[in-house]
């Protein structure tokens, strides 16, 4: 028999993987994110040409594994007792791209399970709803205002704040 494990997930970007090196943080902030009304409001690139400039940028090569973390997370992996997951925004068109990520650096097999937006819903309507459906006890986030938005409506869950390490850059 065994123990049941806590179920544990993670976000992708600035968790697990690093973001380009070459982009300021404030350019990835306005990428992302569109401020209406104190609303938490992401941007989704509608047009061909931005969905492309953005998986070009998801290139393994330049979306190195964030190492603390993934330390952590082969060490969660081994004591058994935890059950992984990763509950990526990321859109469909990441998809294939997300795949050869996690194949390029050979960290599949620590997560029982790895989900990504494909429908293309609100980030965090998308996590709300993913961190309820996998009955995760623990998501661990870099994204401050979407933390904040899940406290509000999920109750029993551990929300843990992380920040990137990796930075190279910051708005002053
Ligand atoms: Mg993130």
């Amino acid at each position: 028999m065994s123990m049941r494990k806590t179920k544990i997930g993670f976000d992708l970007d600035g968790v697990v993987i690093g973001k380009p090196f070459f982009v300021p943080d404030f350019v990835m902030e306005k990428l992302v994110r569109l401020k209406v009304d104190h609303k938490l409001t992401y941007r989704y690139p509608e047009s061909k040409g931005e969905q492309y400039i953005r998986y070009l940028s998801h290139h393994p090569l330049l979306r190195p594994p964030i190492r603390k973390n993934i330390k952590l997370i082969k060490e969660l992996y081994k004591s058994n007792k935890y059950e992984l997951f990763v509950v990526s925004s990321r859109y469909s068109f990441l998809d294939e791209r997300t795949k050869d990520w996690f194949r390029f650096y050979k960290l599949r097999k620590f997560f029982k399970d790895i989900h990504i937006n494909m429908k293309n819903e609100q980030p965090h309507i998308y996590k709300e709803r993913m961190i309820k459906k996998l009955k995760l006890e623990v998501f661990i986030d870099d994204d401050k205002p979407l933390l904040n938005y899940l406290k509000k409506r999920i109750k029993k869950v551990d929300l843990v704040y992380v920040s990137d390490q990796h930075k190279h850059f910051s708005k002053k």
